[in-house]
């Protein structure tokens, strides 16, 4: 038939299918949904307190925006593994940190550290080990292709610890020959950290195993309950470090993400492969996020402190939540970095099945529709469907709009003590503790 009388309508349908190893497999990522879901009810006039994603809500340092703009018109493509000064800047900025050298070939950067674990889960062989519960997105890019996830249960009831020889059990009878074990510390969901003592039996551990560890650092200077160690101090010559500028320096929208591989031979063989899979994905982060990040990974005394101020800012804000789930008798693990709690209502599991809510799904859910907060249920870290879990992010409630993160750090930097702020910016966590103490009141 002639193109120009087919009907326009028919004209627009192209008959074509979803690839259904996609299809099947994939959700839509619950973070960035229930943020949009949210934002959605804002726009619409509605009441929510947003407890459902995890952003650092405070302004980009003066000093990094100014090196963004002195370099905007930078519009080349550039190296796939990040230009060679940046490289140099996180090499020194992580040599620093960690208190022994790291050179800048065993750096990569990318559009943010999700794709970097991406990259990595792609280019190794073998399982992924998960101590669980863990970070939503861990476990859907392995399915992406068919990587096969072992999961390392913890349990509410002992602060979801991590077992040394649960973890040895796990491999030992493990029908993979190769693994990924990826820790997260402080982890985000529960806010937790791995001990030193403890990272060492499991760098023991993994050695022995021929296990490579990835250890999702991007919480590291988000840290208040104990100083943050890494796993790669026992265990260099095992460790992929990821890192990035999302959460201390609050850019988590500029997308840079960073890795270190393993000094020698093979870290350059899996840092090359990583590269490989980054210039097929992403090509390469964008170029002026790139030299502005030289300027955020340098020596400066004042990035420190701002990053300082932040973090103490997330320590208060989350322990306060805590300390008033506590009062409630709500059973969550104490925080010790980021800003994350992953209290459990398995206490309330009879007169809340009465409601209809028999899984941490039906739990959000409820809590969304009945009583406008919005979390995320337990699940999605890897929880079993009925544990009545949630994961609650302090990040947002009373910092929704930009003027309200400014405003704290106004006050902050004039001086204001936590104790000050808490009392006149949390009109919203408090009204989220009125509602949790009405609920399980009714219940
Ligand atoms: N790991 C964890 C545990 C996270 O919470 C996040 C942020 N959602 C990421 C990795 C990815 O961060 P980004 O891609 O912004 O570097
Ligand atoms: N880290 C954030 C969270 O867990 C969201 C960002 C993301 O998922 O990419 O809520």
């Amino acid at each position: 038939m002639d193109e120009a009388v087919i009907p326009h309508a028919q004209r627009s349908q192209v008959n074509f299918s979803l690839s259904s190893s996609l299809g099947n497999r994939l959700a839509p990522s619950p973070t960035l949904l229930i943020n949009e879901r949210v934002r959605r009810m804002w726009a619409n006039g509605e009441t929510v307190f947003h407890l459902g994603f995890g952003e650092s809500r405070f302004p980009a340092h003066p000093t990094i925006v100014r090196a963004l703009v002195k370099h905007a018109s930078r519009q080349g493509y550039l190296p796939s593994a990040g230009i060679p000064e940046l490289r140099q800047a996180v090499a020194s900025f992580h040599s620093r940190q960690l208190n022994r050298e790291i050179c800048p070939d065993q750096v990569i950067v990318a559009p943010g550290s999700k794709s970097l674990l991406f990259a990595f889960q792609m280019a190794l062989a073998g399982a992924t080990v998960l101590h669980t519960p863990s970070w939503v997105s861990y476990e859907p890019q392995s399915r992406l292709f068919n990587r096969p996830v072992l999961r390392l249960p913890a349990s509410p009831e002992d602060s979801h610890r991590l077992y040394p020889r649960r973890l040895h059990h796990l491999l030992r009878h493990s029908p993979h020959s190769q693994h990924l074990l990826i820790l997260n510390s402080p982890s985000n969901p529960t806010g937790q950290m791995l001990e030193p003592a403890l990272l060492e039996e499991i760098a023991d551990i993994c050695r022995r195993e021929k296990v490579l560890v990835l250890s999702d650092e991007i919480y590291g200077l988000t840290a208040f309950g104990r100083e943050h160690v890494s796993i790669s101090s026992f265990y260099p010559e095992g460790t992929v470090v990821l890192g990035g500028m999302s959460k201390h320096l609050s850019l988590g929208g500029w997308r840079l993400g960073t890795a270190l591989v393993p000094p020698g031979e093979k870290g350059q063989q899996l840092l090359q492969a990583v590269a490989k899979v980054g210039s097929e994905l992403w090509s390469t982060a964008s170029a002026p996020i790139q030299y502005a990040a030289v300027t955020a990974y340098s020596d400066d005394a004042e990035l420190a402190a701002y990053v300082e101020m932040c973090t103490a800012l997330h320590a208060s804000r989350t322990r306060y939540l805590w300390r008033g789930l506590s009062e409630l008798d709500i059973p969550c693990a104490e925080p010790m970095g980021g800003f994350y709690l992953f209290p459990n209502f398995d206490h309330w599991r009879r007169p809340l099945t009465s409601l209809g809510v028999q899984t941490s799904v039906d739990l959000a859910r409820y809590l969304l529709e009945d009583w406008q907060i919005a979390t995320l249920p337990g699940s999605d870290f890897g929880t079993p469907p009925r544990e009545l879990s949630l994961r609650l992010s302090t990040s947002y409630v009373d910092l929704e709009t930009d003027e309200k993160a400014a405003q704290m750090i106004e006050r902050a930097n004039a001086g204001a003590c936590a104790a000050q702020l808490l009392r006149d910016h949390h009109p919203g966590m408090n009204e989220v503790l009125a509602r949790l103490k009405k609920l399980l009141s009714s219940l």
